[in-house]
């Protein structure tokens, strides 16, 4: 691995860090939640980790409508608004330029920011505190999104800080790495969590954006590392759980050698209440998959002999 441009003195942003989970690899995990994103998923949960740069966050409900922010806010972006909880306050993201002044004047906690910078030393003294569970659960520290590889330098550097220190290092990524740097990050994991988004590469740029083109040359390319991989699959109605689209999916994994199991991923809606401290407009309103159709589509996984898991 080629770290020679970084030091731990290198500083990765970080939108959210994880302890004791359970769901993101084996074992007990920290998970180190970085910023930036090449995709822009319809569905997306963690919108909060879409862009490369620290965001604005207004929850209105700890708003008590002092005003203080307004006077300090040098854009003009704040407003007061009347709303059926009372005076609270509306932030015009078009005006604000991230400056976060109006942080400071809030005592309530309504305004913060989404994104904090840490240098390589720093986060690696957060993630060492849950070694213990580490050790007795076989688990690690899972490096996540956004996107983990896009910030590919830090990443890089955080791994092999983790590797020095014997610490189990899962990445969970969508694919997409446009420079080889980045697909370096995912070729260091012990563990990948593989996100695929369907087998239609018109589809997948109408949902996410991009095409799936590189996403699957990059799985395959893994593949032959012998690194294993657990693929998540997210299951968003109408999107990407047609039978089509989960028999070529199964037909592409069935050929990996390094594919432990599928992890499907029913659609839901807990990244809502984000999207309105980002001032964004959560677009689907769609149902969940049954316990039956996911059951089916178990037992289409099932008929290609790979192994599935309801949730990740
Ligand atoms: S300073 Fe905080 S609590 Fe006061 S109006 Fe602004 S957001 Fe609301
Ligand atoms: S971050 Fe700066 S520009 Fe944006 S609303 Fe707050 S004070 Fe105004």
């Amino acid at each position: 691995m080629d770290t020679k441009k970084v030091t731990n003195n290198t500083e990765g942003l970080v939108f959210n860090i994880v302890h004791g989970s359970f769901v993101d690899g084996y074992g007990i995990r920290t998970t180190v939640f970085l910023k930036g994103c090449p995709l822009r998923c319809k569905w997306c949960c963690n919108p909060e980790g879409q862009k490369s740069k620290p965001e604005l966050k207004y929850t209105a409900s700890l708003c008590n409508g002092c005003m203080k922010c307004i006077e300090v806010c040098p854009a003009d972006a704040i407003k007061k608004v009347i709303t059926e909880s009372g005076e609270k306050i509306s932030v015009n993201r078009a005006l604000c330029t991230d400056c976060f002044k109006c942080i400071d004047s809030c005592f309530t906690g309504a305004l913060d920011r989404f994104g904090k910078y840490y240098t390589v030393d720093e986060l690696f003294d957060v993630v060492r505190r849950d070694m213990n569970y580490y050790r007795s659960s076989g688990g690690g520290v899972t490096i996540g999104g956004g996107e983990a590889s896009i910030q590919s330098e830090f990443a890089l550097a955080f791994i092999k800080k983790c590797k020095e220190n014997f610490i189990h290092v899962a990445v969970d990524t969508c694919g997409y790495t446009v420079s080889e740097q980045a697909f370096n990050v995912l070729a260091e994991a012990d563990l990948l969590l593989y996100d695929l988004k369907g087998m239609d590469a018109e589809h997948h740029i109408r949902d996410t954006g991009k095409s799936n083109e590189l996403i699957i040359a990059n799985l395959k390319r893994l593949d032959a590392l012998n690194i294993p991989i657990i693929i998540r699959l997210p299951l968003i109605p109408g999107h990407t759980d047609s039978d089509d689209t989960i028999i070529k999916t199964a037909q592409l994994l069935s050929s990996l050698k390094s594919l432990d199991r599928v992890d499907l991923m029913n659609y839901h809606e807990y990244g809502k209440v984000k999207y309105a401290q980002l001032g964004i407009d959560y677009k689907l309103s769609l149902k969940a998959l049954t316990e039956e159709h996911l059951s089916e589509i178990a037992g289409i996984f099932g008929e290609y002999s790979i192994k599935t898991q309801i949730g990740g």
